[in-house]
């Protein structure tokens, strides 16, 4: 039994990394004790993040750093929902993919075929390797009216000295060249909340997202009627959340907090 009614049936815990977990690399205090509590629950967890530049192994070597180890399971990251979507309602379609060397990677791996002429779909990722010449291409397609898909909706990425630009703004920079704006994979999306149901094997009512910023890991679970927690220890303090519309089933301090619930 846990303490708060609203955890009862929760069978995994969607934790976000940056500002949830850690923050500017460093750990936040009491997290690795919430994970032990969790499990000690006879609960499960699995660590998601919408940054499409990382993947399973960037997360993985970032945690253990950090003192806490992950099997490749329990990373889940906004391109593994793309490409589910992809694999599962455009079989056999080529792909104009904005990505990092390890996103390209993820979707050669994954049997997507790759195409830069003529594509039938062109997917924006968190793309720091992007050029003037693939913001071309990906315009002409676009303006071809090619499908469009991006595979989260974030502004900006947090760094340790301030942020910066991600998928979001390059969708601006795209809407404002072709009028087009994409189908958005990641948090807050449901393609999201489906993804985890199929790949943890629970329904809706068995996930609780944990994170801190509203618009996206908070509004997932207000969107989708799912179990959702803001933690104070990132992006958003308590003044934002109470001046927003976005509301969490719950508010915890930090994840040292959320344990005293459990
Ligand atoms: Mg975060």
């Amino acid at each position: 039994m846990v303490k708060n009614k609203l955890f009862e049936k929760i069978k995994y815990f969607i934790i976000d990394m940056d500002g949830t977990f850690y923050l500017d690399g460093n750990i936040i205090d009491g997290s690795l004790d919430f994970l032990k509590r969790v499990r000690e629950c006879g609960k499960d967890y699995c660590f998601f993040t919408n940054n499409s530049s990382n993947n399973v192994e960037v997360c993985k070597a970032k945690l253990h750093n950090m003192g806490c180890d992950v099997q490749d399971g329990q990373i889940v990251i906004s391109s593994h929902v793309t490409i589910d979507f992809l694999k599962e309602n455009c079989k056999g379609q080529s792909v104009y993919l904005l990505g990092n060397e390890r996103l390209t990677n993820d979707f050669i791996n994954a049997g997507i075929k790759l195409d830069s002429q003529n594509p039938d779909i062109v997917v924006l990722g968190f793309d720091t390797t992007l050029t003037y010449d693939k913001i071309n291409r990906a315009c002409s397609f676009l303006a071809k009216g090619k499908r469009y898909i991006a595979t989260h909706p974030d502004f900006n990425c947090p760094t340790s000295d301030g942020f910066m630009p991600d998928t979001g703004s390059l969708m601006a920079v795209f809407k404002a060249s072709t009028g087009r704006d994409p189908e958005v994979m990641g948090k807050p999306m449901s393609t999201t909340v489906k993804y985890l149901e199929k790949k943890l094997n629970c329904t809706k009512d068995e996930l609780c997202f944990i994170g801190d910023r509203l618009e996206t890991d908070i509004a997932i679970g207000m969107n989708n009627g799912v179990c959702s927690v803001l933690v104070l220890t990132g992006v958003t303090d308590i003044e934002t959340y109470e001046k927003s519309e976005i509301k969490a089933s719950f508010v915890a301090k930090s994840l040292s907090a959320l344990s005293e619930e459990l």
